[in-house]
């Protein structure tokens, strides 16, 4: 994780899991509009943004975001897009002009992506039609193949394309066999998975199994998948998902934003599984954030302390963040080589630091960002804390977020 000359030099992050556009809706949730607030009421307040976007507004926040990712020690994103369409459902004239957006914020602003189209078909496990605003979401199998195999063409070392699917109530199992059949057998694949409990209840009733249960049952899950959430889950399922070799991204700020629940983290380490961090809905671009939350949820909820080592490091910190880049490639289809996060050694954070502290110290230690540069592929696009671009992109943000909440 470190290199050995230099404790303050580290690999570059991914983020396992983001939404662009919902960086333009954080903070703006947090009001009661409901005592029964919850996931669900939060996404109609998030539909009601989705509605807004275009592909000039989604490039402005996507460049954005991806600036503060950058700033924060990430150095590679998977974008799980399923903003495809016009606001009335209708394809743009080229099918593929939101996900361009993204790629041009990822381009722009030098980060690694792995972009994730996401096939969206029904509203829920009976198979209801796409509600109203859903509709901008929606493909049918052919034109979401279609439109992976146009992105492909843009692939390289910076841009791998991969697949998601939204969720089990968003997708058949006919059109999920489907799809699997039809992808190459390497290529990186996502889903929501047992975020909500009400989801399980559903999956339960009309599949007749727990969400990964189904699952695992039903598809050949193995390293190239990465589980989002996957929050509510039986020993079975814990153990399941460990052996299959697949990820779960784990997203604590915004499990914790949205009220999802707490990863049975402990028990999932114990059985060897693989995890990964994503920023999700953007109410926390850091993975220190993210880090610290993983650990501190376990802390909460078991009463102890120190939870998340195994084997080699009784380091907290080392121990997570060694998880992290370890599932890296499997998740993202991407190398990561040459992409190195820079700490600021002089902060007083490091005072009298060694080699074996940097990174809890890093984690567990303050909150003012501790990054100093970041290089991706040997380029260096974080300089001082600040990336290259980062007045202009802001600049455009601003006008954008004019626009989107006008
Ligand atoms: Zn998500």
């Amino acid at each position: 994780m470190r290199t050995p000359d230099d404790p303050f030099s580290l690999r570059g992050i991914a983020n396992l899991h983001s939404h662009a556009f919902q960086r333009a809706m954080a903070g703006l949730a947090e009001r009661q509009t409901d005592p029964g607030d919850s996931f669900w009421t939060w996404r109609e307040t998030m539909y009601r943004m989705a509605g807004r976007f275009d592909p000039d507004t989604l490039h402005a926040v996507a460049s954005q975001l991806y600036v503060e990712m950058l700033e924060a020690g990430y150095s590679t994103v998977c974008e799980f897009h399923y903003l495809h369409h016009a606001p009335d459902g209708k394809p743009y004239a080229d099918p593929a002009a939101m996900s361009r957006a993204l790629l041009r914020a990822a381009r722009d602003t030098g980060i690694r992506l792995t972009l994730l189209p996401v096939l969206y078909m029904t509203g829920g496990f009976d198979g209801r039609p796409l509600g109203e605003r859903q509709r901008r979401f929606g493909h049918d199998v052919d034109a979401f193949l279609a439109l992976i195999e146009a992105l492909r063409a843009d692939e390289d070392a910076s841009l791998r394309v991969g697949c998601a699917l939204h969720s089990l109530r968003a997708v058949p199992a006919d059109a999920m066999a489907a799809v699997l059949a039809a992808l190459p057998r390497d290529m990186p694949m996502h889903i929501h998975i047992a975020e909500q409990l009400g989801e399980v209840q559903d999956c339960l009733a009309l599949r007749g199994a727990r969400p990964v249960e189904w699952l695992l049952g039903n598809a050949d899950v193995d390293a190239r998948w990465t589980l989002v959430h996957a929050t509510h889950l039986e020993r079975g399922e814990v153990d399941g998902i460990a052996r299959s070799g697949a990820t779960v991204a784990i997203c604590p700020t915004t499990e914790a934003n949205l009220g999802d629940g707490l990863f049975p983290l402990r028990a999932y380490l114990d059985a060897g599984g693989a995890i990964g961090i994503g920023s999700d809905s953007q109410v926390s671009v850091s993975p220190v954030e993210e880090l610290r939350w993983l650990e501190y949820g376990q802390r909460l909820a078991t009463h102890h302390r120190n939870i998340a080592v195994r084997g080699g490091s009784p380091s907290v910190g080392e121990t997570l963040l060694e998880a992290v880049h370890a599932s890296a490639s499997n998740a993202t289809g991407l190398d990561g080589a040459g992409d190195r996060v820079v700490l600021e050694a002089d902060a007083p954070q490091f005072a009298g630091a060694t080699p074996d502290d940097v990174v809890d110290r890093w984690i567990f230690s303050g909150n003012r960002p501790l990054v100093r540069e970041v290089h991706v592929a040997g380029e260096r696009v974080v300089a001082a804390g600040r990336h290259r671009d980062r007045d202009a992109i802001a600049t455009r943000y601003r006008a954008a977020m004019a626009k989107l909440l006008a």
